[in-house]
């Protein structure tokens, strides 16, 4: 059988067979270390019997390691001209599709429905395209995809923000929203040069653990993501003058948005990179009644 398609020999001659040139556009950085694989396929607790999910599969250079490990492989890919490479580098592995789309378009809920058991164990394990990673991120908790764990590649600078403690100068919105659906951890930091061609930023390989329910309760979701995104709208200004400032008719309820942080047990004058999940859960539920 050939060498793994992950060796910067194997790699090399793929991309010679077909010509192949990258589109920094689509966030072209190929895997050419197999242990860093392996590693990814590891964290993510991927057993025979588990159905696999990969965002954008290049040449196949995780897909085979997934493909080995795991029950079956599902992967979507935007770029056409990767089509007829996969077809070729995964024919030994009758266990992985490949789905051309745009995985921020694609009815993502309906494709797992079509291809994996309900109740499977599922997991998301991918290297991403740095243009879109919190995008795509984001659609798999929002969509509340069947998945256990999301294991991913991404920019470090990404990584820190999404498992940033509060009081970190990475605590942001990005930290709330993943942290409420998961639970999030950095697996390993990762060498520029483990890349075809080399980013030119630092990467890490996270994983996230998707929680049973939410990390906190919230009557209203949508406006508890809008009231952290507001806090953080300016970093170095008060919860108040934020939220004031950054709410549609904020400034017209600022009495209510006082009486709700007084409610709330939060002072006025924190900065929004302070307060913790359950502290936001306690002021989106006390301001709501005043903006619906
Ligand atoms: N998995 C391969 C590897 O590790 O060598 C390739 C990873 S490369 C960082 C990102 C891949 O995502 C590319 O193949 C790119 O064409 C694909 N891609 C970019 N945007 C996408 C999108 N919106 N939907 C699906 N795939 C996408």
């Amino acid at each position: 059988m050939d060498k793994d398609i992950a060796t910067p020999l194997r790699t090399r001659a793929i991309l010679e067979k077909y010509g192949f040139s990258f589109k920094k556009s689509l966030g072209q950085n190929f895997l050419i270390d197999t242990n860093i694989l392996r590693k990814i396929v590891d964290a993510a607790g991927i057993t025979s019997e588990t159905g696999t999910i990969e965002i954008g599969p290049g040449i196949g250079a995780l897909t085979e390691q997934l493909a080995k490990a795991s029950r079956k492989t599902l992967a979507f890919e935007i770029d056409q001209r990767l089509l007829p490479i996969l077809e070729d580098t995964l024919s030994p592995y009758p266990n992985v599709k490949v789905i051309h789309s745009d995985f921020l378009k694609a009815d993502a809920a309906e494709v797992i429905r079509e291809e994996f058991t309900p109740g499977m164990d599922l997991v998301v394990a991918a290297n991403l395209p740095y243009y879109v990673t919190t995008p795509i991120i984001m659609k798999i908790l929002e969509d509340k995809l069947p998945v256990r764990a999301i294991v991913v590649m991404l920019q470090k600078e990404v990584a820190d923000r999404i498992s940033a403690v509060p009081g970190s100068k990475d605590y942001g919105s990005l930290s709330i929203a993943v942290q409420y659906y998961t639970e999030a951890e950095t697996v390993m930091i990762v060498p520029k040069t483990v890349f075809v061609p080399q980013p030119n930023v630092d990467s890490a390989v996270i994983r996230l653990n998707v929680r049973s329910k939410p990390a906190v309760t919230v009557t209203n979701e949508e406006f508890f993501f809008k009231i952290t995104r507001a806090a953080f709208a300016q970093r170095r200004k008060t919860i108040l003058n934020n939220l004031t400032s950054q709410l549609e008719r904020g400034k017209e309820q600022k009495d209510a948005i006082t009486a709700a942080l007084e409610k709330a047990g939060i002072e006025p004058s924190r900065r929004g990179e302070t307060l913790s999940l359950e502290e936001f859960a306690r002021l989106s539920e006390a301001l709501l009644p005043a903006f619906s």
